[in-house]
């Protein structure tokens, strides 16, 4: 007997990697990949969609989600806002013998780490540290201090790449995204 393919996938990595890069060229590409849509308590920025992107919720609504049991793992990240997996839709897309994939914080990979040990674990890495920081900098999105948070969040990220059961360089986005895919077992776009 083998066991099912169908697997979760969880994508994790150090701040201003560009997971969220990622993530997009995924969307684009590879719609037909299932990407878990997280829970957070951050506002939207400017072009991110209401249930595509994330689920913009209220404190309370995440108070009640956390207390329901509905989260297959949070964290607060970056000090700041909650961010969480909603169990259900992961659950379900594993049950249907389907691949998933979560691209989380550290600390919720951890979370599931202890409660989906089965699960592959990848590292979104950076070509080298001084790569990460211009990229934190440029980024330009948060000011001085949120963008300080950040450094010290990601020098601690870095260190846990051996916690990892395979490790991508963002190098390229769209090499890294294919890499990604390959290790989720699907079929890589040839263009
Ligand atoms: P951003 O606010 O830039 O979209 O995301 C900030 C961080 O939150 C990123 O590192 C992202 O991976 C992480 N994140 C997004 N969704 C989740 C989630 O559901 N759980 C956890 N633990 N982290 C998340």
């Amino acid at each position: 007997m083998t066991t099912p393919r169908a697997r979760l996938t969880v994508l994790a990595g150090p701040t201003a990697v560009g997971k969220g890069t990622v993530s997009a060229d995924l969307r684009a590409r590879y719609p037909q990949v299932w990407l878990s849509v997280s829970a957070t308590t951050r506002p939207p920025r400017p072009g991110e969609v209401d249930g595509v992107h994330y689920h913009f919720v209220t404190p309370e609504e995440f108070d009640a989600m956390v207390e329901g049991g509905e989260l297959l793992e949070w964290a607060v990240v970056h000090g700041r806002n909650r961010y969480g997996t909603p169990r259900r839709p992961v659950e379900e897309r594993l049950a249907a013998g389907e691949p998933a994939l979560l691209e989380i914080d550290l600390q919720g990979a951890r979370q599931v780490r202890r409660t989906m040990p089965e699960a592959q674990f990848v590292f979104l890495a950076p070509p080298s540290m001084e790569e990460l920081v211009r990229r934190l900098v440029g980024r330009g999105t948060e000011d001085a201090e949120e963008r300080a948070r950040r450094l010290q969040t990601a020098e601690v990220e870095m260190a846990a790449e051996p916690e990892f059961d395979h490790v991508v360089v963002n190098d390229d986005v769209r090499r890294a995204t294919d890499e990604l895919v390959a290790l989720m077992g699907l079929p890589v776009a040839v263009d």
